[in-house]
């Protein structure tokens, strides 16, 4: 019998989820259940695994268990980009090997495309729109980083265009960056809606638990999972709890638990809306993966987002909440002067589940127990696509994708503690301070 050792516990504060409709909570699993699918955790991939499973099984029975309630777990507290580049910052140009940035490329469009096809069908509210993204610099090292990605983009042959200080503010409001370079193909959605809205129109083959965490497994012929309240028995079992599958027993020591954390200001005034300026929906990630991410919402709120803490148990702390929302300040303020007097009305965090070597796992964990874990922080597109294709491949099917997924050597190994932490704290540091004023 597998103990699981940490369960999530995310903080009350995401913005997004409390200002998505609120939605009628499915009940928590009470009971002794039989299922033959059983998927653990209602995230884009977990969501996206359990539809799937069902279109391909529509006689089966599907469980989908969450620990918390849906769109209140990561998948509903990040920045809502859904990007479809290549983005590798292993490499120096940012786009790596051709094919593989082909392939990445592919998985992204793909994941893009089932959620924005989704949100049509089921006119799932969430602010979906197919806005772009710009990545801005303003450091010496952040041009540097643009200037060759623009390089990668060239060799991939997708369109970009360049934004030179003098015309940013006419885009983005702020005259902060040095230099933007603006990519067409990221959508943005408010997070938590769209997580909602997914978690309601699943097919009918699904039952969802929400407030439902998993404390024991037992693996064998079947599998059994229990929780407080009763136990579900399986035939198969799929885990798509991103870093929290370690907790079952599976790729211990290799994914990490690294939080990050957001800010939403009030609603803008009309007359705050108009000294600010630029365009009404936007989305803006940094050049240095240390630096500050920006929103403007639907709703004229704007969104920061940066700094990061490595929490092995995946479980959110206080303290972090309290220091960073004083560098969410500070971040703001140096890019927004002319809004004194905007404060933040929420501030979160939530955890991404990174692996050094930047490689997600997907497919088959131990005899009827399979995975599409580790999204290295873009879950939105990746989870979607990953958790897809696994119920594709649980179903037979085969594609360039599929083989892609499979061929992947997966999270590396790290090392044993108390060296992780310590290595890891000061990376975090280290990037931080290197990030300058792209933080
Ligand atoms: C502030 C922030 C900004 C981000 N910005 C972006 C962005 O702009 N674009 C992007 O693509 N990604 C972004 N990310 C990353 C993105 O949120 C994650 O990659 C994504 O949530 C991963 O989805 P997932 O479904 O695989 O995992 P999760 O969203 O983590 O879902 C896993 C679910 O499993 C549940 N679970 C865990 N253990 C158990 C258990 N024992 N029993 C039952 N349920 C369990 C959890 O409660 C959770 O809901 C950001 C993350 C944060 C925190």
């Amino acid at each position: 019998m597998t103990r699981v050792t940490s369960t999530p516990a995310d903080d009350l504060s995401c913005g997004w989820f409390h200002l998505s409709k609120q939605r009628k909570t499915r009940p928590s699993h009470k009971g002794q259940t039989n299922a033959r699918w059983v998927v653990v955790g209602a995230g884009f991939t977990g969501l996206a695994a359990a539809r799937q499973l069902a279109l391909n099984f529509p006689n089966e029975e599907i469980v989908l268990v969450e620990a918390q309630e849906v769109g209140f777990g990561p998948s509903g507290r990040n920045a809502g980009f859904a990007i479809d580049l290549p983005h590798d910052i292993g490499a120096e140009d940012y786009i790596g090997d051709l094919e593989t940035a082909q392939i990445s490329f592919k998985l992204n469009l793909q994941g893009q495309q089932i959620l924005r096809s989704l949100v049509e069908q089921f006119g799932i509210e969430c602010h979906m729109r197919p806005s772009g993204k710009y990545q801005a610099a303003i450091e010496d090292r952040g041009i540097a980083v643009l200037d060759a990605y623009c390089r990668g983009l060239d060799k991939l042959g997708q369109p970009y265009e360049f934004i030179d200080a003098q015309d940013l503010p006419a885009h983005i409001g702020t005259s902060f960056y040095r230099k933007a370079l603006f990519t067409p193909g990221t959508v943005l959605v408010q997070p938590s809606a769209l997580v909602k809205g997914l978690a309601d129109t699943l097919p009918s083959n699904v039952t969802l638990y929400e407030n439902t965490p998993i404390t024991e497994v037992e693996y064998g012929a079947q599998t059994i999972l229990s929780h407080a309240g009763g136990r579900i028995t399986t035939d198969k079992l799929v885990l798509a709890n991103n870093a929290f599958g370690m907790r079952f027993g599976f790729l211990q020591g290799t994914m990490l638990p690294i939080f990050t954390y957001g800010s939403l200001t009030r609603v803008l005034t009309e007359a705050e809306q108009a000294t600010l300026g630029g365009k009404e929906f936007w989305g803006l990630i940094p050049a240095d993966p240390f630096g500050t991410t920006l929103r403007r919402t639907h709703d004229n709120r704007l969104f920061v987002r940066n700094s990061f803490s490595f929490i092995p148990d995946g479980r959110s702390r206080k303290k972090y909440l309290d220091r960073f929302v004083q560098r969410h300040r500070t971040s703001f303020e140096r890019r927004f002067p002319m809004l004194p007097g905007v404060e933040f009305e929420y501030t979160w965090g939530g955890s991404l589940a990174m692996s050094r070597n930047h490689m997600g796992f997907f497919g088959e964990l131990a005899p009827n127990v399979y995975g599409a874990l580790c999204c290295n922080g873009l879950g939105v597109t990746r989870g979607t696509v990953t958790g897809s294709l696994l119920a594709d491949w649980l179903a037979g099917k085969r594609n360039e994708l599929i083989d892609f997924l499979l061929s992947s050597p997966g999270p590396n190994r790290n090392p044993p503690q108390p060296f992780l932490s310590a290595g890891v704290n000061l990376n975090l540091r280290w990037g931080q301070f290197c990030a300058g004023r792209e933080a």
